[in-house]
């Protein structure tokens, strides 16, 4: 008989702690910023934006989500073998050829993006659900007004219980896109009194009651991401020290020798690296010792970084890169990027537990 595998120390392996119960306080902060006739969805594509839609999906339908959003219908019928029949599925990406089992067999509703999806979803799928997207000004996905015109009557026919649209700036409170989309799809959306209106996701959240409409669909802020000042953290990834150096002044460390010690130093190796998603492009930051920064020092390698621990008092056995003090945003920014892709980087091989509520 075959001895099972042997345990991996679990002080050895890198850890992503995602804190569930953030996740939901993040929501119902959100939803707080609307008045009560608005209702708050969540986008969870990308896997909740890295952090897991099978563990998120549930844990925010349970806190009272309704309509979840996801970018590709895959994600949808993911999403709903995770959540079960009950809650709405939206799929931003509409009708694309191929997703025709998940609106009929999962029914992932499409959020249906152009006069030629309207017409195939009108004669496959006319009676089932689905939404409608314009384009108030972001030139990304959506119908402009004259091609929605051009299937107004089918549009009509199909009922749809959504209409949307995505604002490019919502990010910066002072934009003058702000005004001209929120006008824009005013207009557009005059007429149809029947339809679910939504234009905002986190940021718009945050520009007030005007780009509030029926439903908004917040993203980055359940996950403690940036414009959402207010957001809690969510994750925490720590990372274990897997050998500590001693360096003479003169000695290089890593990579084309880019850091040469000035002084006697202790060197720690951790073994993550770019192909876990540090952006090898990331530049002056520092793993923590508890609430103690210790900077990077080299080049970023594939599997392994490297960490100046000389001033610390103990050898620590593990480092971490995000925690309260160091959140995605702080670390996008040295990373030249923003906190959603540092997000959605996340490598999978790092060893993650879920906190919190389930
Ligand atoms: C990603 C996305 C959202 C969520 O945006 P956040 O900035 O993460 O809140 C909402 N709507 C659409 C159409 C999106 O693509």
């Amino acid at each position: 008989m075959a001895s099972p595998p042997p345990q991996k120390d679990k002080r050895m392996q890198a850890t992503l702690s995602i804190d569930l119960s953030a996740i939901i306080a993040n929501w119902r902060a959100l939803d707080a910023l609307s008045g009560s006739a608005v209702e708050t969805g969540a986008v969870i594509k990308a896997d909740a934006y890295g952090l897991g839609a099978a563990e998120v999906g549930p844990a925010l339908a349970k806190a009272g989500v309704r309509r979840f959003f996801v970018a590709e219908a895959e994600e949808g019928v993911a999403l709903r073998a995770a959540i079960g029949a009950e809650a709405i599925i939206y799929n931003f990406s509409g009708l694309m050829a191929g997703d025709e089992e998940a609106v009929a067999a999962h029914g992932v509703v499409p959020v249906l993006n152009s006069a030629a999806q309207v017409k195939r979803f009108a004669e496959k799928f006319s009676g089932k659900p689905c939404g409608v997207q314009l384009d108030s000004g972001m030139n990304r996905l959506g119908m402009e007004a004259l091609e929605a015109a051009s299937v107004g009557l089918e549009i009509a026919a199909l009922n749809p219980d959504l209409v949307m649209s995505h604002l490019a700036c919502a990010d910066e409170r002072l934009h003058p896109m702000n005004t001209s989309q929120l006008a824009t799809f005013g207009a557009m959306t005059f007429a149809r009194a029947t339809a679910r209106k939504s234009l905002s996701a986190t940021g718009g959240i945050l520009l007030g009651a005007p780009y509030h409409f029926d439903l908004t669909r917040p993203g980055i802020g359940l996950y403690g991401g940036l414009p959402f000042t207010g957001a809690k953290p969510v994750v925490q990834l720590d990372l274990p020290v897997v050998q500590v150096r001693d360096v003479m002044p003169g000695e290089s460390v890593g990579y084309s020798a880019a850091w040469v010690a000035t002084r006697p130093s202790k060197i720690a190796t951790i073994s993550s690296g770019y192909a876990d998603g540090i952006l090898r492009a990331t530049e002056g930051f520092s793993l923590y010792a508890g609430t103690t920064p210790c900077p990077v020092v080299g080049r970023i390698s594939m599997d392994l970084l490297t960490v100046d621990i000389t001033d610390l008092k103990e050898l620590p056995t593990e480092l971490s890169l995000l925690n309260d003090i160091q959140t995605v945003d702080v670390l996008a920014e040295k990373a030249g990027t923003i906190g959603y892709e540092i997000l959605t980087s996340l490598g999978s091989r790092y060893h993650r537990v879920y906190k919190g509520e389930k």
